[in-house]
């Protein structure tokens, strides 16, 4: 599906002090490793077909201006497939 596609991961996980330097959000899901920002070239696409697969996910967030995209799983818990945008 996306083997054509560039993907470039900018964020796996992260500890409380980078978080912070970076301008984390507080108990964000990077410092859980339950989350990564990743470059794709059609995020879009990305989006529909997270939409339309079965796959689990907590969120999935396109940040418009600065081009990535948010993914997110809940290791425990109820994970909410949620696609925001920002
Ligand atoms: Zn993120």
């Amino acid at each position: 599906m996306y083997h054509r596609q560039l993907l470039h991961v900018t964020s796996g996980c992260q500890c409380e002090e980078l978080n912070r330097l970076v301008g984390g959000v507080p108990g964000s899901q990077h410092v859980k490793g339950e989350a990564v920002d990743i470059y794709v070239l059609d995020r879009y696409r990305l989006l529909e077909d997270l939409v339309g697969s079965r796959l689990n996910f907590d969120q999935a967030i396109l940040y418009r201006a600065k081009g990535f995209v948010h993914l997110s799983l809940i290791k425990q818990g109820v994970n909410r497939r949620q696609v925001l945008f920002k």
